[in-house]
């Protein structure tokens, strides 16, 4: 499981105060679904919209693969678009689901009216698995260099990762104040030079 805020918060308590919420939006916990849903807007990153045009990227991948293998009538279409699992405005659970490469039984079922379930499954796996490297490279990794400059923000070293919790009883009350000035609220420009400076110095 990725190493989230809300992970690292149940891991350790004592370096991750319980209150903190997405260092990116600061309006809700940072879980696995958060991820792709953070409504965080960057010029580089925009994890809600990436993650839209990943599931409309393979949604339509998967959509050519199976027509390719049979000429399916407009009926197949409007089916197949019509799939819970492609609702990515909510976005629906069983969309989400896909982030974590289950795949939802509608979409199976759906598809297995027309093909048998050895080539769904030979089709759909390598598109998939190409879905997870783009939210991967796309929203995690991006994610990860704004946690660890955010980490620094609040104290949180390396070193103190290290140290067990009874090291760390007075960095709580030190980390908690310096909560209150989360990404959300430091201007654009000023964030982004800062994000950049400590790309550059390997921060
Ligand atoms: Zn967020």
């Amino acid at each position: 499981m990725l190493p989230t805020l809300t992970t690292l918060q149940q891991r350790k308590p004592h370096l991750y105060s319980p209150d903190w919420l997405c260092p990116q939006c600061n309006s809700a916990p940072e879980d696995l679904n958060h991820l792709w849903t953070c409504p965080y807007i960057l010029p580089d990153l925009n994890p809600c919209l990436t993650y839209r045009s990943e599931i409309i990227k393979f949604r339509d991948s998967c959509l050519s693969s199976f027509l390719s293998l049979k000429p399916l009538d407009i009926t197949f279409q409007a089916g197949f678009f019509a799939l819970d699992c492609w609702n990515y405005e909510s976005p629906s659970p069983s969309c989400l689901w896909l982030t974590r490469v289950l795949l939802p039984a509608h979409l199976t079922a759906f598809l297995n009216q027309h093909f048998p379930l050895s080539i769904i499954y030979k089709f759909i796996s390598p598109l998939l698995n190409d879905f997870q490297i783009e939210l991967y490279g796309e929203i995690w990794l991006c994610r990860n260099v704004l946690f660890h400059a955010w980490e620094e923000s609040q104290g949180i070293s390396a070193a103190s990762k290290l140290r067990g919790p009874s090291a760390n009883s007075s960095s709580i009350a030190t980390s908690s104040q310096k909560h209150n000035s989360s990404l959300a609220t430091v201007s654009q420009d000023s964030w982004i030079s800062w994000i950049s400076s400590s790309i550059i110095r390997g921060g």
